[in-house]
């Protein structure tokens, strides 16, 4: 059994989807095949459109009854295409499909498969057909999981069915050492680990959802990224690190851009404050990152400073500013002029001298930084967005990530 998923642009157009029911007719051939499909094109981003039009608060349950109709149009039609080729297949919704999710709408987990139904369909050698991005909950209400969701779908629907192998076929062959919009020499890597995906898809790397690439690691699934348009390539195998034939220090360099630095000034040191900041930035659903609190020369208070996406600044600062005079704080100060750039890569911290180098090449180049943090396998600066095209440039020349020998 294989799992296959065919992003928005693979089905964009009636001719694409024949192209996409090429590809799973082959693959029918010699395997029990699940296909799970995305919206075609902009369909979401239209009917989200749409939502907006009607209404200035859409509810969130018919907001999901409306998204989930895109998945539902492309299933039909590549099922349609298949039974064309003479290979037969059968559309499900995500009820169908019994994937359960919780019920909260528009952001859905999900928290049980129940298989049955699809695998009576293969067994019978039909081709099952999924929708993306879909679920229901136990009272049978329309979900879905949030942006970019159906590579979710297709990994958790993979580790359900103990499928061998799940291919996430999109419009680029996998991933790269950098963006090659960008770096015209980046390379395409064979294999990557989990961790490395992961931190990748966090910062920039917008091939595979986090999400799926999570889940695919809690299951140990391999995952492998291809080309709709040159469906032989091998692409991309995402697999265990200790699965991994070579190990090199540094296997990427992202770069997320329009993010903002937040800092609030001589924060009285006591136990609680930091929650009471981070906890109003929660409950407005702002995601941080890169948290610094760093100490003063005044030891009874400390500087905080974080990152978050400059789409909310506007609703993080006057947030701030109440939470910094209701715990003492001295104020607060705001860079809307930040992108985050990081390198990536599981041998990382076997090599202490990789970070040096790096702020070594950026002092060189005179890129300014602004913050740093690292994990155990990632770098990230935090510098000018106008900075960030040449420092990708200078990080991938300076650890010669174009040169096949390092990965
Ligand atoms: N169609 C949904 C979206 O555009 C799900 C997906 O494409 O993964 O967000
Ligand atoms: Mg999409």
């Amino acid at each position: 059994m294989i799992v296959q998923k065919f992003g928005g642009t693979s089905v964009k157009s009636v001719a694409r989807i024949r192209n996409v029911a090429g590809i799973v007719a082959s693959a029918a051939r010699h395997d029990s095949v699940v296909v799970v499909v995305s919206a075609m094109g902009d369909t979401t981003d239209y009917l989200v459109k749409l939502a907006g039009q009607t209404s200035k608060t859409p509810a969130r349950r018919e907001l999901d009854a409306l998204l989930a109709t895109g998945e539902q149009i492309s299933v039909a039609l590549v099922a349609m295409a298949l039974n064309d080729r003479g290979v037969k297949a059968v559309s499900m919704t995500g009820a169908q499909l019994g994937i359960i999710t919780e019920s909260v709408h528009t952001a859905a987990r999900i928290v049980d498969i129940d298989t049955a139904r699809i695998l009576r369909r293969t067994e019978e050698g039909l081709v099952v057909v999924a929708a993306g991005f879909q679920g229901a909950t136990p009272a049978g209400d329309i979900t879905t999981l949030g942006r970019g969701g159906s590579d979710t779908t297709a990994v958790a629907l993979a580790a359900a069915l103990r499928a061998s192998i799940c291919d996430i076929f999109t419009d680029v062959y996998g991933v790269y050492t950098a963006d090659p919009n960008l770096i015209p020499t980046a390379r395409l890597l064979k294999e990557i680990s989990y961790e490395e995906m992961l931190e990748m898809a966090r910062v920039g790397a917008q091939v595979l959802h986090p999400r799926a690439v999570e889940l695919a690691r809690k299951h140990r699934l391999p995952v492998r990224v291809r080309n709709t348009f040159d469906p032989q390539h091998e692409g991309t195998i995402l697999k265990g690190a200790d699965q991994m034939e070579i190990s090199r220090p540094v296997s990427g360099v992202t770069v997320a851009r329009d993010q903002a630095r937040l800092a609030i000034l001589k924060v009285p040191d006591r136990p609680g404050v930091a929650a009471e900041v981070f906890g109003a930035l929660a409950q407005q659903h702002i995601g941080v990152d890169m948290i610094i609190q760093a100490f003063h020369q005044d030891q009874s208070v400390n500087d905080i400073t974080f990152t978050i996406k400059r789409s909310d600044l506007d609703t993080a600062r006057p947030l701030l500013e109440q939470v910094a005079a209701r715990i003492g704080a001295k104020g607060i100060l705001a860079d809307p002029d930040v992108a985050k750039l990081s390198i990536v890569g599981a041998g990382l911290m076997d090599q202490p001298d990789i970070a040096a180098r790096m702020f070594a090449a950026l002092g060189e180049a005179a890129i300014n930084i602004k913050m740093i943090s690292t994990s155990e396998i990632r770098i990230s600066c935090a510098i000018a967005e106008g900075d960030a095209d040449h420092a990708v440039r200078v990080i991938h020349d300076l650890f010669h990530l174009d040169e096949p020998q390092n990965g």
